[in-house]
């Protein structure tokens, strides 16, 4: 079925922004953006603005029923992960049902805050029916862990069978996340680098995230070390000491689409790789949860600067205190106040989109693309939209089955 709307404001992402736009939709896809044409069957939103649906590029979902963080104040960030550990461990058998219960509440916070697609890592057992919700898209990227190279050959037949697993639910596409340097060897992430080319997947690996792991790959030393230990995972050779995130980015470069999640510490070295290879590479930059871990000042200024694709990313609830992509657009906002409002949008729609591998059905307003949008209502007479909109809030919306009174309410 045919349906039009005439928007006040459409953010297409790929131009500049048109007012009095007509957005004619067929089913589940845009059929056209129109700046001129009167159309008596145009459902009236000019006091909205729209934009393509919101993407959270990085979050794990099993963490969404969390209600504050994990861990204190001071902590060290290896203190966290053990944390974190230890809240899955307390699930003990009913780890599935939990995990789906929060994935299921997950998907339902991300949509009620007008976000469209996420990047979710995914751990065993995948429980399908969590998924089940057909209007937020879920890029399924596969959690790959391991040290111990006895388990790799299992490990990397369940990231090929991830690549190729025939979902029931449309909504939902492959990739792999090779974890953290401290928690996953070279070999594997090569052969994540080597599955990611073979089927055209996405990557994302947590980098330079902390100063511990840093200390880590250049010394073999610190927390990250004893956490390890403790764990009877550390072995010498897994840490020679003398490296750099910067081994890891080459690693991760030829890759179809590679996302370095975090990024805190990246250093001048790292980010003139991050340059050569910014066709397929990103930067996912997780800003409040960068905050809760009072880290450095992050690179963000530069990396925009050197023209590398930077997007956002809330990261679970056991850092950030909920799901809410467009709070860290807000974030970014109060925090980078040089970088133009413009600059912003592209990091939670077009850009991160490439990142995710799925810029052909979301990220812009375009024909072709799936009619899922974000709306902000502006009311008449609006001077400054992209100020309301930045000052607002998003509604996630499917052109695709049209408008209830709810969708319009505007209290
Ligand atoms: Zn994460």
């Amino acid at each position: 079925m045919r349906r039009r709307y005439r928007a006040g404001w459409v953010f297409t992402m790929c131009g500049a922004p048109i007012q009095d736009a007509t957005v004619t939709v067929e089913d589940s896809q845009i059929v056209s953006i129109e700046e001129t044409g009167i159309w008596h069957d145009a459902i009236d939103l000019s006091q909205w603005a729209i934009m393509p649906a919101l993407i959270n590029a990085h979050t794990h979902l099993e963490f969404s029923n969390l209600k504050h963080p994990l861990g204190t104040q001071g902590m060290t960030f290896p203190q966290w992960i053990t944390e974190v550990i230890r809240y899955r461990q307390g699930f003990g058998e009913n780890l599935a049902i939990e995990k789906a219960q929060a994935i299921r509440s997950g998907l339902k916070q991300c949509a009620e805050l007008g976000v469209g697609v996420v990047g979710e890592i995914a751990t065993l057992p995948l429980i399908e029916a969590a998924y089940d919700r057909p209007d937020v898209q879920v890029v399924s990227l596969l959690e790959m862990l391991g040290l111990d190279r006895d388990r790799e050959q299992e490990r990397l037949v369940q990231a090929r069978e991830h690549a190729i697993y025939p979902w029931s639910n449309e909504n939902v596409t492959p990739g792999l996340s090779p974890h953290a340097p401290y928690s996953a060897g070279m070999g594997m992430i090569q052969q994540c680098v080597q599955l990611s080319r073979k089927h055209q997947l996405p990557l994302a690996m947590h980098l330079a995230e902390s100063l511990e792991e840093l200390e880590l790959l250049e010394q073999g030393t610190g927390p990250f070390r004893g956490m390890l230990e403790n764990m009877g995972l550390f072995q010498e050779r897994d840490f020679p000491g003398g490296r750099k995130p910067a081994d890891y980015i080459k690693l991760l470069a030829p890759a179809y689409r590679a996302m370095v999640v975090h990024g805190n510490y990246l250093a001048e070295p790292d980010i003139a790789l991050l340059r050569q290879y910014k066709e397929t590479m990103s930067v996912c930059y997780c800003p409040r949860t960068h905050a809760y871990f009072h880290h450095d000042r992050h690179p963000l200024e530069t990396l925009l600067a050197d023209g590398i694709r930077v997007v956002l990313g809330t990261d679970s609830r056991a850092s950030s205190p909920d799901l809410d992509i467009w709070a860290e657009v807000q974030h970014v906002r109060q925090t980078f106040p040089d970088i133009p409002d413009e600059q912003l949008l592209p990091m939670v729609t077009r850009d991160a989109a490439i990142a995710l591998g799925v810029e052909d059905s979301f990220g812009t307003i375009d024909a072709g693309q799936k009619a899922m949008v974000s709306a902000f209502h502006i009311g008449a007479d609006c001077s400054d939209v992209l100020a309301a909109m930045l000052g607002g809030r998003p509604r996630l919306w499917n052109l695709g089955v049209g408008l209830t009174q709810l969708d319009l309410a505007t209290a």
